[in-house]
């Protein structure tokens, strides 16, 4: 008989990759995954490529990318130095790891309610038990007996909603984290992808004590078949991650980890920095304009300042998987929003569209489709 650890039980597909799986076939047009647009990619410069980065090399990540984060990361606020930065392959990773750390069978852990699916994968299967943080409110969840140990947000940007913390949210939540003892986890891949003036002051830059993690990735803003991303955590916290980094793959792609190197130390970073930003405002406002005209009568919205999703609130209770399966054989995939919240949210059901990856033919087409079987939906009971 097959023997599986205790842990297999918590373990649940991922719905996104699952649909990601249906997207491939030809002509499905696809809102489902934060899937970068295929003109975003840089022009990577592969003919170079030292014969070193062919061999093992530090579980850390390379020295000159984690000096060139660590100048970055303070450029945007946050105190700290190359030693602190870890290269992960993939911020998936880095969940990874600080469930590793942080989690055990029952471990309470505040977090947003929705939230990235994929980071509720992990903490799941490690056996955490949430607790929702609102983060108007942050003090709520963290001020509970027993104290909370952990904290995951993702203010900037945030997926799936979109939304972005003010900067007194952000003071709060660091004063409440501190007040408290937990350790602050800062999800932020997407906050290079701005498109108007908005507050993105990483919120563990706020703190003057205690212990955080601040994690970023190069997938959405270079390419996310690279599979590169990195951590910064407070000193304490870099000998686990590192041994848990050394444990889970010894270190990652050499080649990835060159490229993106290039990539940051390119004179001409912050022009093509500027050019993605402004592609994909003008997709977004295509895209803001298309739902106007096809999905106003069935579903609400906030136009998002950064990143790479809408989050639609439908104005009659539908069951978002059933919708789900007629779109795709009418050719159109979309991410249901039940399967980001963890415990019962208000009746409203829920849609999360991605803009940046079809084009805007597909955009019109996709969203036409969508609101004739929204107009055709029976309210669920
Ligand atoms: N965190 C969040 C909030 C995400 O949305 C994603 C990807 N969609 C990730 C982490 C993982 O990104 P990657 O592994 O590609 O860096």
């Amino acid at each position: 008989m097959l023997q599986l650890s205790q842990r297999i039980p918590h373990l649940q597909a991922s719905p996104i990759r699952e649909i990601l799986a249906v997207i491939e076939r030809p002509g499905m047009i696809s809102f489902a995954g934060g899937l970068p647009s295929p003109d975003s990619f840089p022009q990577l410069r592969t003919d170079n490529i030292p014969e070193r980065m062919l061999q093992y090399g530090a579980s850390e990540g390379e020295p000159e990318l984690r000096a060139q984060i660590c100048r970055d990361m303070q450029s945007i606020g946050l105190d700290c130095t190359p030693g602190q930065v870890l290269i992960l392959s993939g911020s998936q990773q880095g969940i990874d790891l600080c469930a590793k750390l942080f989690v055990d069978h029952n471990t309470p852990i505040a977090l947003e309610n929705p939230t990235y699916l994929a980071a509720l994968q992990v903490f799941r299967f490690f056996g955490a038990r949430f607790v929702e943080l609102d983060p108007m409110l942050p003090e709520v969840a963290l001020s509970q007996k027993p104290p909370i140990p952990f904290c995951y947000v993702i203010p900037t940007f945030q997926n799936p909603t979109g939304r972005c913390y003010t900067s007194t949210m952000r003071e709060h939540l660091a004063e409440a984290c501190m007040q408290r003892g937990t350790v602050l986890f800062e999800d932020d891949p997407y906050r290079d992808l701005v498109y108007e003036p908005c507050e993105r002051r990483p919120i563990c830059s706020y703190l003057r004590s205690g212990n955080w993690i601040y994690q970023g990735s190069f997938s959405k803003s270079f390419a996310p078949g690279l599979r590169l991303g990195f951590l910064v955590c407070s000193e304490a916290l870099v000998p686990y991650l590192t041994r848990l980094k050394q444990a889970a793959d010894l270190h990652s792609n050499r080649l990835s980890q060159y490229l993106v190197l290039q990539q940051l130390q390119d004179p001409q970073r912050e022009q093509r920095m500027e050019q993605l930003r402004m592609n994909y405002l003008q997709k977004r406002d295509y895209f803001a304009a298309s739902l106007q005209q096809t999905l106003a009568p069935y579903a609400e919205w906030e136009v998002p300042a950064g990143g790479l999703f809408f989050w639609l609130k439908l104005k009659t209770n539908t069951d978002t998987q059933a919708l789900l399966a007629r779109a795709i054989d009418h050719g159109v995939a979309f991410m249901p929003g039940e399967p980001f919240f963890y415990s019962r949210h208000d009746e409203h059901s829920y849609i999360r569209l991605n803009f940046s990856h079809a084009n805007e033919t597909a955009i019109s087409a996709g969203l036409t489709t969508l609101g004739e079987l929204l107009s055709q939906t029976s309210t669920r009971t």
